[in-house]
């Protein structure tokens, strides 16, 4: 079974979809990796689905990827009194560390990172930004504010502070505990949320070692002045634009997406672009004009990946929305101006050796309208670089590791496939064009071209390229 697209799903997994027929009519629709939103849900739900898409797994004969998104340090107002609290511009109000002492207008805010990190003059954004204040005086435990954008504020909002770097790990106690509980299920890749400084990586990458990809989730403008650094040390990025758009002003997005995207095409990591791309597919069975241009621009700067959020969560029309995103992703990559304009984005590289190789790969199977390109990766990133390229022929990445074929499904344009380690040259080929006729991507003297390191098993050391007919048998 192969996708006839190279940008791939990311489908949110909810309410709406956490059946195993749910989960295969998503997968069936188009869906390449499943998020778990651990902002959301109770661990056993969490599991039970993870156990339904590895059933899933088995059942398609796919490596599909699980994404645990880890709710990290979200600031939210605790309890107000009512459950709602109506405020008008020009109000004052007053958050308070602890318990509000009966004072109706006063805010629990129990984070005191915030206490210690807030000047006056600041702005606090609440419910992704509907409700905006500005601070006019700090004490120990309480903080003065004028209402700058009236609305109300109810139990547990969000609350935002642009521009501030504050003393928080990307991991809390509940983070931690869900990491630990997700590895241990075996997911593909851990996403991190409101990561501001290379250190946070750091601190994650001592508690996931290899176990899983590390996603960045970019959702902060202290991340975006330490971008490159922060794309180095991550296995892939989200342009989690929900928070990203309410920390910098909308008109900043679209350009920092391109941005992004650029960068982690220059360092081969895979990206992916998130939020509200098809947010009115949440109760309508078709996005509007400027939703489905969303998706398009997505695809046409380069992501690896468009991922649904609360369309595929929660909304009426899940697999509608996944099936719109295949047929958006299809258009875009069959228009005219599609490899053009994917070319003019293309960053500089660095001139390595396997750089050169996977570059002359791309080229040469271009070049001889080879059917497949064929590669031997055990990391995966073998096929990382020859997918930088955007060839237009589809890349079959074969790996012995199965986390490999797994975490792969995120990759523009690479269908992966667990196979056998391979210890000669000649079975290296014969091995290649089999499984190229076996997954549906070559016939009978048909040509494909294969990369790999030489000697096989040993990381790093991708060298090699050779085209290779199809045999008629
Ligand atoms: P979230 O992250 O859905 O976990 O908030 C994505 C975003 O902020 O865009
Ligand atoms: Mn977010």
């Amino acid at each position: 079974m192969r996708r006839h697209r190279h940008a791939k799903i990311v489908a949110t997994v909810g309410p709406a979809t956490h059946t195993p027929e749910m989960l295969k009519a998503l997968f069936l629709a188009g869906v390449d990796t499943f998020r778990l939103n651990f902002s959301h849900g109770i661990q056993a739900d969490h599991a039970k689905v993870h156990a339904a898409i590895r059933a899933l797994e088995q059942e398609v004969g796919r490596p599909i990827a699980i994404l645990q998104d880890l709710q990290g340090p979200k600031i939210r107002v605790g309890t107000v009194r009512d459950g709602r609290l109506a405020v008008a511009p020009g109000e004052s109000l007053r958050f308070v560390l602890r318990g509000a002492d009966g004072d109706a207008r006063a805010i629990p805010l129990p984070h005191p990172e915030i206490f210690a990190a807030v000047v006056p003059g600041q702005e606090l954004l609440i419910d992704d930004g509907r409700v905006r204040v500005r601070v006019t005086g700090i004490e120990a435990e309480a903080i003065e504010a004028e209402v700058v954008i009236g609305g109300a504020i109810s139990n547990r909002k969000g609350v935002n502070l642009p521009g501030t770097l504050l003393d928080v790990s990307p991991l809390t106690e509940k983070d931690r505990a869900d990491l630990a509980f997700g590895l241990d299920l075996g997911v593909d890749w851990v996403a991190l949320s409101f990561v501001q400084k290379p250190a946070d990586l750091i601190e994650a990458r001592g508690l996931i070692g290899d176990r899983a990809g590390i996603m960045t989730k970019v959702e902060k403008p202290q991340a975006l002045d330490r971008i490159e650094d922060i794309i180095r040390l991550s296995d892939a990025v989200m342009v989690a634009r929900g928070d990203l758009g309410v920390e910098i002003p909308h008109e900043d997005v679209p350009g920092r997406q391109k941005e992004l995207i650029r960068a982690c095409r220059l360092a081969v990591k895979p990206v992916v672009v998130a939020t509200q791309m098809l947010d009115s597919m949440v109760s309508a069975p078709t996005p509007t004009r400027a939703e489905a241009s969303d998706v398009a621009t997505a695809i046409y700067d380069g992501a690896d990946a468009v991922m649904l959020s609360a369309e595929s969560a929660t909304g009426r029309y899940p697999v509608e929305a996944v099936a719109m995103m295949d047929r958006i992703i299809r258009s875009v990559e069959g228009h005219k101006l599609y490899r053009s304009i994917v070319a003019a984005s293309e960053p500089g590289e660095e001139e390595t050796p396997p750089h050169a190789v996977a570059t002359a790969t791309a080229e040469l199977a271009q070049a001889v309208h080879a059917s497949a390109i064929v590669t031997y990766t055990l990391s995966g990133t073998t096929a990382a670089r020859v997918a930088r390229k955007r060839p237009a022929v589809p890349i079959l990445a074969l790996t012995p590791d199965l986390g490999t074929s797994r975490r792969l499904s995120l990759l523009w344009g690479t269908h992966s496939v667990r196979a056998d380690e391979v210890s000669t040259y000649e079975e290296m080929v014969a091995n290649a064009t089999a499984h190229a006729v076996e997954e549906g991507f070559a016939r009978a003297s048909d040509l494909v071209v294969i990369t790999a390191g030489i000697p096989f098993a040993v990381m790093g050391t991708t060298n090699n390229i050779r085209i290779a007919q199809i045999p008629v048998t």
